[in-house]
């Protein structure tokens, strides 16, 4: 079957790899769509983390073989959580499968299994979640991102009156703002240098004011109009930009990292240290949150719109390029997916 690889430094090309035999232990799917995300494009610019698997975390497809999971049959439509955890750990046990150290090795975040970037799909059947018949397609691939931004939001505790920073407007960023509002923030302030991003940002209506981080007098202006913030949200994986969005933090606040994933990072520990500024990472969402956020999501389509991050549809042989596009501060995208392979 055909599978997009990563074949190098900024590298990615269109492959064979072995077709998919049913084993009695995983779903196998056949990939409709399947998300580009942030971690991809990092994965491609260094080039040398994942050059013999499939990358890709993100998917909506039809299940062919479902397995041992007796609730499912052939042509229901699924999508696949992006964990790999195992189950059996205290962590797993209590419910923060996202914590779980086994995740690791996450189809297409690892050396060890294959992602979802072509034609069909082998899921661990724990991980595998219907689709329900009043989302789109999209919709459906968009209920994971947005369950990772609101485990964020949840967990940090957002609520109504909080003032919040949020550095970097990508997807997951706009999703990040998406969930403050929906918690009750009245200030988020986003730090985002691509124009198009920005314009999205304000058009969806929850965003109160667009920065740019190189910009030093955003400091003052952040201060004046909030005297100080409660939380930052990291989520450029870019170590100057949450450097500057320390400044504009409250004493005893915290940032919650998401994207400092690319390389080890220079972070302002003085500043840190003087206002008692916690650190917290965060990775993916639990099995509970993709269905409380399904839930919202359908009861609150107006408020909590998953459609409108869609920007194209593109063919596996065409990632090359658009991961290139990508890379650049001018790109037009939020989310693109795959629907060729
Ligand atoms: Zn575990």
């Amino acid at each position: 079957m055909r599978a997009a690889m990563i074949l190098g430094k900024e590298k990615i090309g269109v492959t064979q790899i072995p077709d998919l035999e049913p084993d009695g232990k995983s779903v196998i799917i056949k990939t409709k769509l399947a998300g580009v995300t942030g971690y991809d494009t990092t994965l491609w610019e260094l080039g040398d983390i994942t050059t013999e698997t499939v990358p890709g975390h993100e998917i909506v497809g039809t299940v062919v073989n479902p397995g041992p999971r007796d609730d499912l049959k052939e042509g229901d439509r699924v999508t696949v959580l992006p964990l790999a955890a195992c189950m059996e750990c205290e962590l797993c046990k209590s419910g923060q499968e996202n914590m779980c150290f086994k995740n690791r090795n996450t189809p297409g975040k690892s050396k060890t299994a294959h992602g979802t970037f072509s034609e069909f799909f082998a899921a661990r059947p724990e991980f595998v979640k219907k689709i329900p018949d009043r989302f789109t397609d999209f919709e459906g691939l968009m209920l994971s991102p947005a369950a990772t931004a609101y485990h964020m939001v949840k967990e940090m505790g957002v609520s109504p009156g909080w003032k919040v920073l949020i550095s970097g407007g990508g997807i997951m960023g706009a999703l990040v703002a998406m969930w403050c509002k929906y918690f009750g923030a009245k200030y988020i302030a986003v730090f985002e240098k691509n124009k198009t991003r920005a314009l999205n940002l304000m058009d969806y209506g929850e965003t109160t004011k667009i920065l740019d981080p190189e910009d030093r007098e955003i400091i003052d202006i952040i201060l004046s109009d909030t005297r100080g913030l409660n939380a930052q949200f990291e989520c450029s994986g870019n170590a100057r930009f949450m450097n500057t969005g320390i400044l504009t933090l409250r004493r005893n606040s915290t940032i919650a990292t998401l994207a400092m994933y690319k390389k080890s990072a220079p972070i302002n520990f003085f500043m840190l240290n003087t206002k008692l500024i916690r650190i917290r990472p965060f990775n993916a969402h639990t099995p509970a949150d993709f269905d409380k956020v399904a839930e919202l999501v359908s009861a609150n389509p107006r408020k909590l719109n998953l459609k409108r991050y869609y920007s194209a549809s593109v063919a596996l042989n065409d990632l090359q390029s658009v991961f290139e596009e990508l890379m650049t501060d001018t790109h037009k995208y939020e989310k693109v997916v795959i629907n060729k392979f």
